[in-house]
């Protein structure tokens, strides 16, 4: 059994993209928008000021109070739509429940979209377009590629359909010509599919929810789930057990998590790219 390392590969891909950046010759820019001081927020906030502060982006932080309307939110996001330094925004959720994540989401210039949750950039996949893909999905993919696992003509059992990881990365995935599965939580007998998956992408968010009797031997096992138990942080798979069985594992912490930063930083870089027809 091999472990996927994700922060190797993070390394790795912020090393390769810092060159090409620093070819480019401008600053980039980067701007996040946080709603109020949920921790887990902060958290991810923080690990992206970090990044970009590595690539030498610039990093603009807006923070606003739990109280503002959808309507000075959205004008908040276009002065940053319209704002030339800026490549990349995007709005951390969850947002206050007065606030649609949707409307949101939608209200971000699609060049700009680095979190890749437009209607626009989320039809670019489905139709196997060009565009920003979000960053999850993306580093899952870039994980397999990097460790050589085959995607054409694979099963592949996703499990989570959110938009944010499980319905694009099945559509990645399904570009790359995979037969994807896409199981959720009133999907009846979900091992009777995992069983036959060359390759198990897990993202629910139930500690220890994939068991060893799921998978197949030898099958890729990708564990998307961040969860904390008793303060320790670990993933949607039994790890220990199901390690001994899968071919190829990613750990939680330190497999998809750092993939997603990376893929992050190759967006903003990308979105720039596109914004500016080079
Ligand atoms: P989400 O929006 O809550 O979606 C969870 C999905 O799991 C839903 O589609 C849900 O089905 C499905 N589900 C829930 N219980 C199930 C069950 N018993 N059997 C089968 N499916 C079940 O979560 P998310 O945003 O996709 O995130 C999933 C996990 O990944 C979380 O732990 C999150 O923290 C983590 N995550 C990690 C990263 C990273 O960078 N590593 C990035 C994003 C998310 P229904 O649709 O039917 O409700």
């Amino acid at each position: 059994m091999t472990i996927m390392n994700g922060k190797e590969l993070r390394d790795k891909t912020l090393k390769g993209l810092k060159k090409k950046v620093d070819k480019l010759g401008t600053t980039l820019g980067l701007a996040v928008i946080q709603v109020g001081t949920d921790e887990a927020s902060t958290v991810y906030v923080n690990q992206k000021r970090k990044m970009a502060h590595e690539m030498g982006y610039k990093f603009v932080y807006k923070l606003f109070t739990r109280n503002i309307s959808e309507k000075n939110l959205i004008r908040e996001i276009d002065i940053l739509n319209k704002d030339d330094s800026i490549d990349g925004i995007l709005v951390q959720m969850p947002l206050p429940e007065h606030i649609n994540p949707k409307v949101i989401q939608n209200s971000i210039d699609v060049n700009k979209d680095v979190d890749g949750l437009t209607l626009t950039s989320i039809g670019r996949l489905i139709n196997n377009e060009e565009g920003l893909v979000p960053c999850t999905p993306k580093g899952i993919v870039a994980l397999l590629d990097y460790y050589k696992v085959p995607i054409k003509g694979k099963n592949v059992v996703v499990i989570g359909r959110s938009m944010l990881v499980g319905k694009p990365v099945a559509n990645l995935l399904l570009n790359r010509d995979a037969t994807v599965t896409l199981c959720h939580s009133k999907t009846k007998d979900i091992k009777a599919y995992t069983k036959n998956a060359d390759i198990v992408i897990v993202a629910v968010g139930k500690a220890g929810f994939l068991k060893r009797d799921m998978i197949k031997k030898d099958a890729v096992v990708i564990d998307v789930g961040i969860n904390r138990i008793d303060g320790k942080l670990c993933g949607d798979v039994d790890y220990v057990n199901v390690s001994k069985k899968a071919s190829l594992i990613t750990p939680v912490p330190g497999g998809v998590g750092p993939m997603t930063i990376a893929e992050l930083a190759n967006n903003v870089y990308e979105a720039h790219i596109l914004r500016n027809k080079i």
